[in-house]
C-alpha cells in the first residue's frame, strides 16, 4: 500500500461554489425543524420504552405519517395489507454498520437476516497526521470474522478506495468462496488490488452487474444495482431485499443531469421501488451541509477547455488518479488543442491502463507520450497529468513543486492546474506546494479562483430528489461525520420524513428494520484496525505516540550508573540524542541537562535512589521538564540505570 495514493475524491465540503438551481420537483413545505439537536435524547428514549411499546407506537405514527410521506400522485392509500399488525414473530433484518458513519471514509455496512449476511462495501481510511507510519486504517472486522460463515456476498458500489480499498484484507477473514459483486471498473480496479496484493495470488470470484441487473444471494437476499452517478464510472445504489423488508443504499451519488459519461441516474428505477415501499434509505451525506446543487461535471471539463485556451506553454494538471471523467475531460481539451500527454505517479498510470483497456477513458490514437518524449515536445504541445493533488510529500506534484523531480523542472510560462480540493486536513500540505510552484514562476490555477474541480457528492437538494424518488418509511443518513449525519436528518425533515422514522447511527450500531418499523437495537464490535506496511492490527495507541514523538521531537537517551548498595550516582549521566537537536548549542544544552539531572538525583532519598523505576520516572521528569522550558519540544526520554 502506497499511502500517498489517495484515491478517493470529493470529500471537499465547504468550498463548493453552490449554484442554486431551481429545484424541479415540488418542495414540500418547510415543516418545523428541531434545531436543538434533540435526536439523541429522542433515540435514547425509545431504547428506554419497552419493545412492544415501540412497535405499537411506531406503527401507529407510521399510520398518520404515511400520508405525510408519501406525497403527490403516487399517493399509496395504507392498508391492512401494507401493514400487518406487527407482533413477535415478524421477521427482523438488521443493519449493521462497521465504517462510514461519524468519520468521511473506510465505508461498509452488514445486512444480516437470520443466518445470512451480505456486505455493502469494505473501504478504508487515509490515516491523518495522528497515525504516523500507519499506511490506512481499515474497520476492525470482528463482528465478521465471528459470524463468516454467515457472509454470503461482497457488493460493491463503486471503484473508489474508500469503498473497495478493504476487499483484499476482508478476505482474509471471510470464505474464499464469497463473491463479489459491482461494475465493471469497480471489479477490474478490486481485482488488481488482490493481483497487488501481498496475501497470495488469490483472487474471489466476481460477477459483474450493470444498471437494473439483480441477483439473487442465499437462500433469502435478492439484490439489485440502480445507476447512480458519481465522479467514477460505474457508480450504483443497490436495493436489497428480504423477506423481513427491502433497503436501498445509494452508495456515494451525486444527480448529474448532464454527466459526462455513462447511464446517468436512473429516476424511474428509484421511482418504481418508491412506489413497491422501500422500508429504509441509507443516504450519502458527505455534502449535506451545502445548500442547492453540485454543479456538474461537464462544467468542470468547461473551466478546463478555458485554462487549456489561456495557457502558451506548458501544462501541469494535477487529479484524482480514480477521478475517470475528470481524466476523460482533460483528455478531451488536450486532444482538442493539439497537445499530447504524459501520465506521472502510480496510482494514475494504474487507472489510465485498466479504464482504457476496458474502454472506460476513451485515447484519441498518439495522444500518449512518455515522460521523456514529453520533454523533447515543445511547450505548447505538452500536457504532464500526474498525482499529488492532496500535497502527499512522495507524489508527482509535490516532487515537482519541491524541485525533487527526476524530469520536470518548473519555469517560468508553466500553467500548473490543481483539478481537486484539499481534503480536510491536507490544507497545509496542498499550500505548500502551490506556494512552492509560485516561487517557482508558475502560473497556478486551482479551484477556488477557477471552478476547476466539482464534487461528486449530491448537495441538499439532490439528497431531497432522492428522498422524494424513493419516499422510504425510514431513514439513515451514512457517509459522514455526524453534523454531516444530522444536517442531512434536517434535509430529509423537510421532505416530510418524520423525526423518529429517521436513524442517527454510528459504526457498530444495530439497527432493527422490519416492515413497521426501523430502530437501533444494541451494538456489535466496531473501531479501527492499523495496517502498517504487511501487518494488520498490532500497531497499539502507544506505538503510535512513539512514532509521532519520535517524528517529530526525536529521541533523549540519559545513561546513569548508580551504586546499588547505596544509591548513590557513579558515573553520568551520559546524554545521547537522535533526530532532536543539532547546533552548537546543543553541547551546552546537554550538559546544562546532565547537571540538572545529577543534582536532582542526588537530592533523592537514599530509599527512591536505590529503587530503579523512582529513580527512572524521577529523571524522565526532570528532563521533559527541562527541554520542554528550553527549546519547546518533548522528546522521547529514555532514561537507562546500570546498577553496579
Ligand atoms: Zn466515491
Ligand atoms: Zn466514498
Amino acid at each position: 500500500m502506497n499511502k500517498t495514493e489517495k484515491i478517493e475524491v470529493d470529500r471537499s465540503l465547504s468550498e463548493n461554489p453552490v449554484k442554486k438551481v431551481k429545484s424541479f420537483f415540488k418542495r414540500p413545505k418547510k415543516t418545523d425543524v428541531d434545531n436543538t439537536g434533540k435526536s439523541e435524547v429522542i433515540e435514547e428514549k425509545k431504547d428506554l420504552v419497552t419493545k412492544k411499546d415501540v412497535i405499537a407506537n411506531d406503527t401507529i405514527k407510521d399510520m398518520k405519517n404515511r400520508k405525510k410521506v408519501h406525497k403527490g400522485p403516487k399517493k399509496i392509500v395504507p392498508t391492512d395489507k401494507d401493514h400487518p399488525v406487527p407482533n413477535k414473530k415478524e421477521e427482523k433484518l438488521f443493519v449493521i454498520p462497521l465504517g462510514g458513519l461519524d468519520e468521511i471514509g473506510k465505508n461498509m455496512t452488514l445486512f444480516q437476516y437470520k443466518d445470512e449476511i451480505v456486505i455493502i462495501d469494505a473501504g478504508i481510511a487515509f490515516p491523518d497526521e495522528a497515525l504516523p507510519g500507519i499506511d490506512i486504517v481499515i474497520p476492525d472486522y470482528s463482528y465478521i470474522t465471528n459470524n463468516k460463515d454467515k457472509v454470503k456476498a461482497l457488493l460493491l458500489t463503486h471503484g473508489h478506495e474508500d469503498h473497495i480499498g478493504g476487499t483484499p484484507y476482508l478476505y482474509r477473514t471471510i470464505d474464499h468462496n464469497v463473491p463479489v459483486y459491482g461494475g465493471k471498473l469497480t471489479l477490474a480496479l478490486a481485482k488488481s488490488k488482490f493481483e497487488k496484493s501481498t496475501f497470495g495470488k488469490f483472487v474471489p470470484k466476481m460477477k459483474e452487474a450493470r444498471g437494473r441487473s439483480k441477483f439473487k444471494i442465499g437462500k433469502y437476499f435478492e439484490v439489485e444495482f440502480i445507476s447512480v452517478t458519481h465522479s467514477i464510472a460505474d457508480a450504483y445504489a443497490i436495493c436489497i431485499k428480504t423477506p423481513a423488508g427491502k433497503i436501498i443504499h445509494t452508495g456515494d451519488f451525486k444527480i448529474d443531469l448532464t454527466p459526462v459519461d455513462g447511464d446517468g441516474v436512473d429516476f424511474s428505477r428509484f421511482a418504481r421501488l418508491g412506489d413497491e415501499g422501500v422500508d429504509l434509505l441509507l443516504s450519502d451525506s458527505t455534502n449535506s451541509e451545502l445548500e442547492g446543487y453540485t454543479p456538474s461535471e461537464r462544467s468542470v471539463g468547461e473551466s478546463i477547455r478555458k485554462e487549456f485556451e489561456k495557457a502558451s506553454g506548458r501544462i501541469i494538471i494535477a487529479s484524482f488518479a480514480s477521478h475517470i471523467y475528470r481524466l476523460q475531460q482533460i483528455v478531451n481539451e488536450a486532444h482538442r488543442v493539439n497537445r499530447k500527454i504524459a501520465v506521472e505517479g502510480r496510482s494514475m498510470v494504474k487507472v489510465f491502463d485498466i479504464a482504457s483497456e476496458l474502454g472506460y477513458l476513451k485515447l484519441p490514437e498518439g495522444i500518449m507520450v512518455s515522460l521523456k518524449q514529453i520533454e523533447n515536445l515543445p511547450d505548447e504541445k505538452a500536457v504532464l497529468l500526474c498525482t499529488g493533488t492532496q500535497g502527499e510529500p512522495l507524489a508527482a506534484l509535490s516532487r515537482i513543486a519541491k524541485n525533487m523531480h527526476k524530469h520536470i523542472k518548473i519555469r517560468k510560462g508553466d500553467t500548473v492546474i490543481i483539478s481537486a480540493t484539499p481534503i480536510p486536513g491536507n490544507e497545509r500540505a496542498v499550500y505548500n506546494n502551490i506556494n512552492n510552484l509560485l516561487k517557482n514562476d508558475a502560473d497556478v490555477v486551482f479551484k477556488k479562483i477557477a471552478g476547476v474541480h466539482v464534487s461528486g457528492h449530491g448537495s441538499q437538494d439532490e439528497q431531497k430528489l432522492m428522498l422524494n424518488l424513493v419516499r422510504p418509511k425510514n431513514f439513515m443518513p451514512v457517509h459522514g461525520d455526524y453534523k454531516m449525519l444530522i444536517a442531512h436528518k434536517k434535509t430529509a425533515m423537510e421532505t416530510g420524513i418524520p423525526e423518529d422514522r429517521i436513524i442517527i447511527a454510528t459504526n457498530g450500531s444495530r439497527v432493527e428494520v422490519t416492515k413497521s418499523y426501523a430502530k437501533l437495537a444494541g451494538k456489535v464490535t466496531s473501531g479501527i484496525t492499523l495496517v502498517d506496511g504487511l501487518g494488520v492490527g498490532d500497531i497499539g495507541k502507544v506505538v503510535l505516540r512513539d512514532r509521532q514523538q519520535l517524528a517529530e521531537d526525536g529521541v533523549v537517551i540519559i545513561v546513569l550508573t548508580i551504586d546499588k548498595t547505596t544509591g548513590k550516582l557513579l558515573a553520568g549521566p551520559d546524554i545521547v540524542t537522535r533526530g532532536f537537536v543539532y547546533s552548537k548549542d546543543a553541547d551546552i544544552m546537554i550538559n546544562e541537562a546532565k547537571v540538572i539531572i545529577k543534582e536532582k538525583i542526588e537530592t533523592l532519598k537514599e530509599d527512591d535512589a536505590k529503587n530503579w523505576s523512582i529513580l527512572k520516572v524521577k529523571t524522565k521528569d526532570v528532563a521533559n521538564k527541562f527541554f520542554y522550558e528550553k527549546i519547546k519540544r518533548s522528546p522521547i526520554i529514555l532514561p537507562i540505570v546500570m546498577e553496579v
